[in-house]
């Protein structure tokens, strides 16, 4: 006799032994709304939440709702009572709960009505049925998918999912990474300071667990460490061809094939034929360093952020760093104790966001709720996604009509301003001078808002640090100096200059339909459909591609998702259908391009008033960054419109 065995589901929580003390104890360092909708699931009881305790308000990573300290109080004697008859009864997986209650559950706990278009996202984003709906369907036709190879190139975060996707696919597939280890710009970028600016438990795949954070703001090393575990756990190591760099790929018209040509370290070059070709090379990856007069005469030691000197001992030297966004704002808060003298040249001072947990570690009780509360890690990460999920996109909306636009493009972005100046002034104190430096002249959020704890202003104020707002003229030997004429010894240059994002792609040469090259294609404008297709370059498939950056909010995780989700339902549909290539019409992808330059225009990041920013081109547009909103960006990728193809 055959036995149905149910699984439990995968969110509901390890079932727990833990004594009452120990919880009570983890309970002192959870968020209490999410813990509030974990008890609304354990008892299914809905007027938990629809009574006095509740939270007041939302802000991105405020996850207490600004609840008073007797609520809280409150609310932990009932969870604790709760929770110990649940532990009492051997954890028993809860109900489902209905739709419409958990909508009120989302609203709830964001203090605000959560728009009905927004739901079904929300309950893809969280699986609270413990199904992961963006996993590929197991394969009907195997051997014609076996007759598809496909080739990805790079294994950061995207590229690794897209071989989590195409393994469950059951098409072959080989990536190839020009790194000796996964993690893309978790792998690369090893300064010291480098950490993540997206709240990690959404930063992070949707379909693993996300319980062992132990910062909330993950360091690199545990980064590049989970995307280790995770290809480990998928097994997507046997597929990957370390230290290769493919250098170009040509579609080959007659076979239907792409060449990819891959040079490995010791400099030999394989071709690679691939029915259909995924980058995943990602944006932020080819170091940008300024040409600056003399700097090849430097005499110390040279390097970009992202190729830190780890043999170099830093104490006691005298170190310049060039540039100082979202790199530098990490970087010198951690070498300012350790080195002689820090000088730090920053062309364009940055806004930032007040976040008082930016370095904060994962208590144990957290990490308690998230693997053993049922759906408690899930509720957190909407808590977390919610307040960046398109408000920044609101707010980052032009008033043409608003006065000065040096200043403010609206008044909500003026708002915005008061609020982060009152930030930066309350921790400088009575320092003009160095107020004049860090206080930016252009509209806020006009380029990437840095998190920050403090510690960047906090360490422009130490002795031995010292901000150099004057542009810098030339190099010499063992000294930076600037237009003023002014001399800054040093032993050390960091360029932490950024990066050629608006190259999308480059160096790689990719040679599409009719030998037409898609650098010469793009020129300074590189454009794909739903930043994914690109006609004439059949089979071709971006993640992370020209116009899908984002600077609003959400995570790039989320976006490689619905991109790979898209590109999983191209690949079947070339298969299943039995067609040589696919393409996007012409028509789609300039009209997309249109829509999108049109849109961007509108958008903080696009004013003249801000002058220097990796987002524009040459020519002062936005290409690479993302004028939509998520929820719009995961309608439109949820599934590919066959119309929208040319198939041959
Ligand atoms: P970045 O934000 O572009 O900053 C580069 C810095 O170098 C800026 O201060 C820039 O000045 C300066 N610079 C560039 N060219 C210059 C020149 N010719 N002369 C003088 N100064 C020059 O680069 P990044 O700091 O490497 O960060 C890039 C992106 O990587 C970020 O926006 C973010 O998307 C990502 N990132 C994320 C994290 C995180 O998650 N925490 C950390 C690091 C990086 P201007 O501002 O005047 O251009």
């Amino acid at each position: 006799m055959q036995r149905e065995v149910t699984m439990r589901n995968r969110h509901a929580g390890e079932p727990f032994t833990t004594s009452d003390d120990d919880i009570a104890a983890a309970l002192l360092d959870v968020s209490i709304p999410t813990l509030m909708l974990s008890l609304v699931h354990i008892t299914g009881d809905p007027e938990l939440i629809r009574g006095r305790l509740k939270p007041a308000g939302l802000f991105l990573n405020e996850v207490q709702g600004y609840m008073s300290e007797d609520d809280k109080a409150e609310v932990r004697a009932l969870a604790l009572d709760i929770i110990r008859d649940y532990r009492d009864r051997g954890c028993p997986e809860p109900a489902p709960i209905a739709p419409q209650l958990l909508h009120e559950m989302m609203s709830w706990l964001v203090v605000e009505d959560v728009p009905d278009e927004y739901v079904p996202m929300l309950m893809e984003e969280m699986e609270l049925d413990g199904a992961d709906a963006r996993q590929v369907a197991a394969p009907a036709d195997i051997a014609a998918r076996e007759a598809f190879p496909v080739v990805v190139i790079g294994c950061g975060q995207s590229g690794l999912l897209a071989g989590i996707r195409l393994q469950e696919a059951g098409i072959p597939f080989t990536i190839v990474e020009k790194n000796s280890g996964v993690g893309g710009t978790w792998w690369e970028n090893s300064y010291p300071g480098a950490r993540v600016d997206v709240g990690n438990h959404f930063y992070c795949y949707s379909f693993e667990p996300s319980d062992h954070w132990t910062e909330f703001f993950a360091q690199q090393p545990e980064l590049q460490a989970y995307f280790q575990g995770v290809m480990e756990k998928y097994g997507i190591d046997k597929h990957i061809r370390w230290e290769t760099e493919v250098i170009s790929t040509r579609w080959d018209d007659a076979s239907s094939t792409w060449k990819v040509q891959a040079r490995a370290a010791d400099g030999s070059v394989e071709t690679l034929t691939a029915r259909a070709v995924i980058s995943a090379v990602g944006q932020l990856n080819r170091p940008n360093i300024p040409e600056i007069a003399g700097q090849e005469t430097f005499a110390g030691p040279s390097f970009h952020s992202a190729r830190w000197d780890h043999d170099l001992d830093l104490a006691g030297k005298r170190v310049a760093m060039i540039g100082a966004g979202a790199s530098g704002f990490q970087i010198a808060p951690a070498i300012a104790g350790e080195v002689q003298q820090l000088t730090v040249f920053q062309r364009t001072a940055q806004w930032m966001f007040p976040n008082p947990n930016y370095h904060a570690a994962v208590g144990p009780g957290v990490r308690w709720a998230l693997r053993h509360l049922p759906f408690y890690g899930r509720w957190y990460r909407f808590l977390i996604f919610w307040p960046g999920c398109d408000k920044g996109l609101q707010a980052a909306r032009v008033d043409p009509d608003y006065p000065d636009q040096q200043r403010a493009v609206s008044e909500t972005n003026e708002l915005t301003r008061q609020m982060f100046t009152d930030w930066i002034t309350s921790q400088v104190g009575d320092d003009p001078e160095l107020i004049a430096k860090v206080v930016p002249d252009y509209p806020a959020t006009g380029k990437r808002t840095l998190q920050d704890n403090g510690s960047w202003l906090r360490t422009l104020t130490r002795d031995n640090v010292e901000l150099v707002r004057t542009g810098i003229d030339h190099i010499e030997p063992d000294a930076i100096v600037t237009v003023d004429g002014e001399r800054y010894e040093c032993d050390v240059i960091v360029y932490a200059t950024g990066f050629h994002a608006n190259r999308v792609l480059w160096p790689m040469e990719i040679t599409g339909r009719d030998g037409t090259d898609l650098r010469t294609l793009w020129g300074e404008r590189p454009a794909a459909y739903l930043g994914i297709t690109i006609p004439g370059f059949p089979n071709f498939f971006c993640m992370y591609g020209p116009g899908t950056n984002l600077a609003h909010g959400g995570s790039l995780i989320f976006h490689s998702e619905c991109q790979m989700r898209y590109i999983s339902q191209c690949l079947d549909a070339l298969i299943d259908g039995g067609h040589r290539s696919m393409e996007p019409r012409q028509d789609k992808y300039e009209e997309w391009h249109a829509r999108s330059q049109a849109e961007i225009r509108k958008l903080v990041w696009s004013q003249p008033s801000v002058k220097h920013s990796f987002f524009k081109n040459a020519y002062g547009e936005i290409h690479v960054l993302s004028p939509w909103r998520i929820v719009d960006y995961w309608t439109w990728t949820k599934t590919p419109e066959p119309t929208d193809f040319v198939f041959s």
